[in-house]
């Protein structure tokens, strides 16, 4: 640890911002990532999330804004003075090195007392006991990507920075090396700022997430509440599938908000409201949309909509299916294969997709997908 900071200490952005030419890659981010946390920062290809990075690491200077950890201000200062290290998704390992004097690197030229015990309990760590003495050339990619995470934290960084560290790796290895990531961050508790375009991996990795749109934080907050919740169409749409209906919405009445979209009318709690008035997009995901034969069958207190099928997926965990409502929308319903029911719709079906207004959400339109 150096000068000023303790363990403790929250990552602050504030007014981030780096123009390059007339593209503003980073446009005024603000945001805390509180210390020991596993954050991640989300977002489409060029949406600034490794420029954003950089400049956390000292690697570029903003134009404006600064980067705190704690009280103390890292805006200034060089890589090197910073109590940050990177994880870079090229690994960036010394292929003359084994794997031992790789880890050992940062620490020789700090000249810290017992280099080896550290670097064997870092090895122990990510579960390289016993490799020391293989070259990276030696590795299969997931180690070498452990090698890096280790060689990242044997200097004890307040901020490990990882970009896209898992994105050379196949989507199996992938999924095993998301598992030992959160365990290893568990483990030591140091605050990770995670970059990926990835939402499936920013939502099982992350206790916040940060969704990135052309330089700007779109929303933030835990997983769950942004799948659930989406302020805007673009974070919907990003984070998953989402059927988005033009409507028109009348303005809350008793903790409801009345909206019509194509005719009918539906209902949304005032709560799952993020925009009340106007024209809005009604937001049902497909696995909330559920289907059944005729309007008679549809359980009292949802609201429900014709369609008929006009594709079907098979997916193993679930079928999907694409409907075409009378309006001529299309639609996207999820069900589960859950192994109680047996229902199947074939192609030209003719359905009724129902939801519980509890599950809907309405979104503002200027802002859409
Ligand atoms: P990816 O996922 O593809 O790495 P990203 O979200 O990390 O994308 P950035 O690399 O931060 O995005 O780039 C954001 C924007 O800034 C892009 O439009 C990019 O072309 C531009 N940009 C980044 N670095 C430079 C540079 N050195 N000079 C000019 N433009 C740059």
């Amino acid at each position: 640890m150096t000068d000023g900071e303790t363990a403790g200490d929250d990552l602050r952005l504030t007014g981030l911002t780096r123009r390059f030419g007339p593209v503003t890659a980073v446009d005024d981010v603000t945001l805390t990532v509180p210390a020991g946390s596993f954050f991640a920062l989300l977002g489409a290809s060029g949406c600034g999330k490794t420029t954003t990075l950089r400049m956390v690491a000292g690697l570029d200077r903003p134009d404006a804004g600064r980067v705190l950890l704690g009280d103390r201000d890292l805006t200034r200062l060089p890589p090197h003075r910073r109590p940050v290290n990177t994880v870079f998704q090229s690994y960036a390992l010394f292929p003359h090195l084994d794997v031992f004097e790789n880890v050992a690197f940062g620490l020789r030229r700090c000249g810290v007392p017992d280099v080896a015990g550290r670097v064997r309990r870092m090895l122990a760590l990510v579960r390289l006991a016993g490799y020391d003495r293989r070259r990276p050339g030696q590795l299969s990619g997931g180690e070498q990507q452990r090698v890096a995470l280790a060689r990242a934290l044997v200097n004890q960084p307040r901020v490990l920075l990882l970009d896209e560290p898992l994105g050379a790796l196949d989507l199996r290895l992938r999924r095993q090396m998301q598992t030992e990531l959160k365990r290893v961050q568990d483990e030591v508790g140091v605050t990770f700022l995670h970059v990926t375009h990835d939402q499936e991996e920013a939502m099982t990795l992350a206790d916040t997430v940060a969704v990135l749109n052309a330089g700007r934080v779109e929303q933030l907050g835990p997983p769950a509440d942004l799948y659930e919740l989406p302020a805007t169409a673009f974070v919907a749409t990003f984070l998953g599938r989402c059927n988005l209906l033009p409507a028109e919405a009348a303005g809350p009445t008793g903790g409801e908000v009345p909206v019509r979209a194509y005719g009918s009318r539906f209902r949304v709690p005032a709560a799952r409201a993020r925009s009340d008035r106007g024209a809005v997009h009604l937001g049902v995901r497909p696995e909330k949309l559920h289907l059944t034969g005729t309007v008679e069958q549809v359980p009292s207190g949802h609201h429900s909509v014709a369609g008929t099928v006009t594709d079907v997926s098979y997916l193993g965990v679930g079928t999907e299916y694409l409907l075409r409502t009378g309006w001529g929308t299309e639609l996207s319903a999820f069900a589960p294969n859950s192994g109680v029911t047996a229902d199947r719709w074939p192609i030209g079906a003719t359905v009724q997709a129902y939801w519980w207004p509890d599950h809907a959400f309405l979104l503002p339109r200027s802002t859409g997908p």
